[in-house]
Formats: C-alpha cells, sequence, structure tokens
C-alpha cells in the first residue's frame, strides 16, 4: 500500500523560532580563513547570514521522538570507528506503520525500498525584523557574537580556550514544516507526533553546547492551516480549513474525511 502513494494534500505548520539563548549550529571550518574565530555558525553562502538548516532541526525532532516513542530498535548507520544507531525501517511497508519513519522517512535494507519523508522541515532564516537589529550588532562579528570558552585540564591545569560564535539570545528565525497528507486515518497521530517533537525540543537544546546553556527555543506557531490536492488543483474555497492550535485538530482530520469527523 506504500508503493502507491497519493497526495491528499498539505498541512503547513508555520511561525517563529525565537533563540532564548544563544545559538550555535556549527558550520565545517574548512572554508574559514586562518585566524577566524574557532567555532563557527552556519551561514548562508550568498547573503552571509546564519541560518539554521532544516537538516539540523529535523535531526533533532527525530532523535527526541525515538526516544520519546520509545523506540528501541536501532540500526547502526555509521562507521566502524564512528558507530551511529538509530531507528530506521527496513522497507515501505514497515515505515507506513511506524510513527517515526512515517513522518522523517527511512531507507531500505537488503532490498526494502525507501519512505520518503512525509514531513518537509525549510531551512530557517533569520525574520526581518531581526535580521534589521543583528545587523547593527556591536560584536565585530556579522550578525552574531562570540563567546569565550575554556576548558582545563584537571591534571596539568592547561588551558584550552576557545571562541565559539554564537546567534545572539533574542534572535528570531521562520519556522516551517510542511507535512504531506498521504493517508487520512495517520494524520492525527503524525500531527499529535510533530507537536511533541516540537514541545520536546523546547525543553532540549538545537545545536552545539546544550548542555551548558546554549540552543533554548521557544517555538511560536501560526494557525495551522490545511490544504486539499482539490484545492490546489481546482482552488475551489471549501477545501482549506485553519486550525487555532495544535489541541484540536479536528477540523483537518474531518477536511480529509469527506467532512465526516473521526470516531
Ligand atoms: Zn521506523
Amino acid at each position: 500500500m506504500s508503493t502507491n502513494r497519493i497526495l491528499l494534500g498539505k498541512v503547513i505548520i508555520a511561525g517563529q523560532l525565537e533563540c532564548l539563548t544563544g545559538l550555535h549550529v556549527g558550520a565545517s571550518k574548512d572554508n574559514m580563513e586562518i585566524g577566524a574565530i574557532d567555532s563557527p555558525v552556519v551561514r548562508d553562502p550568498i547573503t552571509r547570514e546564519p541560518y539554521i538548516p532544516g537538516s539540523s532541526l529535523k535531526g533533532k525532532f527525530r532523535a527526541l521522538l525515538e526516544k520519546a516513542l520509545g523506540i528501541n530498535d536501532r540500526r547502526d548507520i555509521g562507521t566502524k570507528n564512528n558507530p551511529v544507531k538509530v531507528h530506521v525501517c527496513d522497507d515501505d511497508n514497515k515505515a507506513f506503520n511506524c510513527n517515526l519513519c512515517r513522518i522523517f522517512g527511512s531507507t531500505g535494507k537488503d532490498g526494502g525500498k525507501n519512505f520518503p519523508a512525509r514531513l518537509i522541515i525549510r531551512d530557517l532564516k533569520l525574520t526581518t525584523d531581526s535580521r534589521e537589529k543583528l545587523s547593527d550588532i556591536d560584536t565585530g562579528l556579522q550578525y552574531t557574537e562570540w563567546k569565550f570558552e575554556n576548558a582545563i585540564d584537571r591534571v596539568t591545569s592547561a588551558a584550552n580556550p576557545r571562541q565559539i560564535e554564537r546567534v545572539p539570545k533574542g534572535a528570531e528565525f521562520e519556522f516551517e514544516l510542511i507535512y504531506n497528507v498521504e493517508e487520512s486515518s495517520h494524520i492525527e497521530d503524525d500531527l499529535k507526533n510533530i507537536k511533541l517533537a516540537i514541545e520536546l525540543l523546547k525543553l532540549d537544546a538545537l545545536g552545539g553546547h546544550g548542555s551548558r546553556g546554549y540552543g533554548k527555543v521557544d517555538i511560536k506557531l501560526n494557525p495551522i492551516s490545511a490544504i486539499t490536492i482539490e484545492h490546489l488543483k481546482y482552488g475551489t474555497a471549501e477545501k482549506k480549513v485553519d486550525c487555532p492550535s495544535f489541541d484540536d485538530v479536528s477540523n483537518i482530520t474531518a477536511l480529509f474525511k469527506g467532512g465526516k469527523q473521526q470516531g
């Protein structure tokens, strides 16, 4: 059944992500100039603005939800020297029935088919307001600050000082998730799990150095909208709804059930 996927519509979950503490989503140092900060943040190569890659947010959501849902069968996707164990279903039929893989996708194993993710997570760009505020920041860096961290060797007392670049507290990013509706009976559970991932993130940390206070975020959501594929094709007005919040998604489940409420 999952090999024959059809698109019933889209659910748009958008809002703003605010940094309540400094945020460090790290970039590779490979293309940094000598003398630059030790641990830079990832930036758009054209505008030079810091952003949060959708892949970073997806990895965090997936890891938090895997633990919260108590999913314990994990596959090693790392290398010999760096084993990385995560849950990934072995084929598309298993993924279709898996609360985690059908949201975030899975790659098949031993001939099993891949299951592309239902959830699309956009890269998070600074809001217009934050871009303006941060453009005048007086730190010597563009849009960011740096924080000095010092690790002391417990035996020799030698210091290992380094500077870590952060997006400052108060910065806001545009947040957007698109959930592809493919199976109406899954909508309620999938949205419940996406909501759980967002709530868990607020109580965890995004990016690096979370155990030292970095990466505390708040996410404020706009009303959630749902659009049927018929609306996208023919523009019929009644095929689109807004849901004030995640707490009641009955509008959305009803939309994809031809007006009939579940249960
Ligand atoms: Zn799975």
